[in-house]
């Protein structure tokens, strides 16, 4: 059987320490790259993006089931947004004691009262999965959370399959550098905006990035903008402050910033509540969810984003009701669940408060948050549920079982950090699009994936957090 990177070279020290240089170098010639921290709006000084020296097996059955359900999650995040009363009962709970997602919530019900402008829905999807080690040793695909917000690194990611192959053809590992894969996300992400911008039918309108503050990231989201570019779709970059001092709708509630009329808002920004510094923020993400722009995401999407909504739909009967008559496809979404349990106040709720106290380190606590670093693990668990348990606060968390995959050791190259090797977990992630135009569905796939890896001393964060690193699945 095909395997992974052999101790020959993976203990080889000074063969590692060439390879190290030989891999940055190849990640700053292909454009594996960020900003630095002290300049995060500049480019004149920029360094590669952190990233593993070699690639991370990964059994190929179960890379191959990720992809195949994509188009499924890409159908039920669908169904789910536009779900009123869904969203509402699934979200009841928390919007009374989480400000943050009250708040989308009311823009979301203003939206719906007003009568929802937009024709064309647009979706960006990462479905994230860890592989868990199972009781027996045999790992299994289990679901970590689906971003409908912002998901990163399509962009940088389709660049790093030539930077790994290379290493291990220095390396001498020829077979191994054929096993991995081509990506390209960035691709079929542009293809899905340029088709909501088509649908939107205008030639002089553009693709509007909304952007963060400080932007370390911006070269995996010039990947997306090229792309588009190409097609001679014109592209602007704007703040969340430029919207609300520059942008309008007019009486048909077309969008115009900066006198530009804008067919699509792609949000890389606004998925966390320190996005939104001020109430003219709020103001501006009110006025584009009213507009005839296609969102990504529109406001009922990001809420079908939230962990909550993902509590809801591992419970016993909810899939089936968005995959009416589709028992299979039914069983190969939830085939991917790993238990998932409601803190709402009741006996079912007390159930699981008294679970989590009994054992945390089988548990993640979440809050509805997105970005990295918000969950809470082991005895903290305890912690923080001993004071919330008998209050309604608990239900701004969900409660799901950690997974366990099995470490791998590699080393992780980062600027200004040491090179030793370090025992790592990794995160597969799957990109998907949608595009639907009033009631149909226009396009529906599954574009490409990510590989992120973290030393397994951390419990939690990304890669934009600092923690985690681009990876690439090795098929084994
Ligand atoms: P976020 O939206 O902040 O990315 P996630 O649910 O993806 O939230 O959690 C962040 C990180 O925490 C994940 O990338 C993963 O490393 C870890 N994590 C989350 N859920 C689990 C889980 N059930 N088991 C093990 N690790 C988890
Ligand atoms: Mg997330
Ligand atoms: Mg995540």
């Amino acid at each position: 059987m095909a395997q992974g990177i052999p101790d020959e070279v993976m203990m080889n020290a000074a063969l590692i320490r060439e390879l190290a240089d030989v891999a940055k170098d190849a990640a700053l010639v292909h454009g594996i790259l960020m900003r630095i921290q002290e300049t995060p709006n500049s480019s004149e000084l920029v360094t590669y993006a952190p990233f593993t020296l070699f690639p991370t097996p990964v059994p190929r059955s179960l890379f191959l089931q990720a992809l195949a359900v994509q188009t499924h999650y890409n159908t039920l995040v669908d169904r789910v947004c536009q779900d009123v009363d869904f969203l509402q009962d699934a979200l009841a709970s928390t919007i009374a004691v989480d400000d943050f997602t009250a708040r989308l919530f009311r823009i979301h019900q203003q939206v719906l009262k007003e009568g929802r402008s937009q024709s064309v829905t647009l979706g960006l999807n990462r479905s994230d999965y860890m592989l868990d080690q199972g009781e027996d040793g045999t790992p299994s695909l289990k679901q970590i959370e689906i971003n409908t917000f912002a998901a990163s690194f399509g962009g940088l990611s389709s660049r790093t399959p030539d930077v790994h192959r290379h290493v291990l053809k220095a390396a001498g590992r020829l077979e191994e550098s054929q096993r991995v894969l081509d990506n390209n996300p960035a691709a079929g992400l542009a293809r899905a905006i340029a088709t909501a911008w088509e649908l939107y039918g205008s030639d002089r309108a553009v693709v509007m990035f909304l952007v963060e503050e400080t932007q370390r990231n911006i070269f995996d989201q010039r990947y997306i903008e090229y792309e588009l570019w190409k097609r001679n779709i014109h592209t602007i970059r704007r703040r969340f402050d430029d919207v609300y001092k520059t942008g309008s709708l007019d009486q048909d509630k077309r969008l115009f910033v900066d006198g530009k009329e804008v067919a699509v808002v792609y949000f890389r920004n606004g998925y966390m509540p320190q996005n939104y510094t001020s109430e003219q923020t709020w103001e501006a993400r009110l006025m584009m969810e009213r507009s005839l722009a296609a969102k990504c995401p529109d406001i009922s999407t990001h809420l079908a984003g939230t962990k909550k909504v993902q509590q809801v739909l591992a419970r016993p009967g909810v899939l089936e009701r968005f995959f009416p008559g589709q028992p299979e496809v039914v069983e190969q979404v939830r085939a991917t669940f790993a238990g998932l349990y409601t803190l709402d106040m009741g006996a079912e709720g007390d159930k699981t408060v008294e679970m989590a106290l009994a054992s945390p380190d089988r548990f993640v606590l979440k809050p509805q948050r997105e970005g990295g670093g918000n969950n809470i693990y082991g005895s903290e668990i305890c912690q923080v549920l001993e004071g919330v348990k008998h209050s309604s606060e608990r239900t701004a968390y969900i409660l799901m079982d950690k997974i366990r995959p099995a470490p791998v050791q590699n080393y992780l190259l980062r600027r200004d950090a040491p090179l030793r090797i370090s025992n790592c977990l990794s995160e597969l992630g799957v990109f998907g699009v949608y595009v639907r135009k009033g009631e149909s569905m226009v396009m529906n796939e599954c574009v490409g994936h990510l590989l992120r890896t973290k030393s397994s001393e951390h419990e939690d964060g990304g890669v934009a957090a600092g923690v985690a690193v681009l990876d690439n699945p090795l098929l084994v």
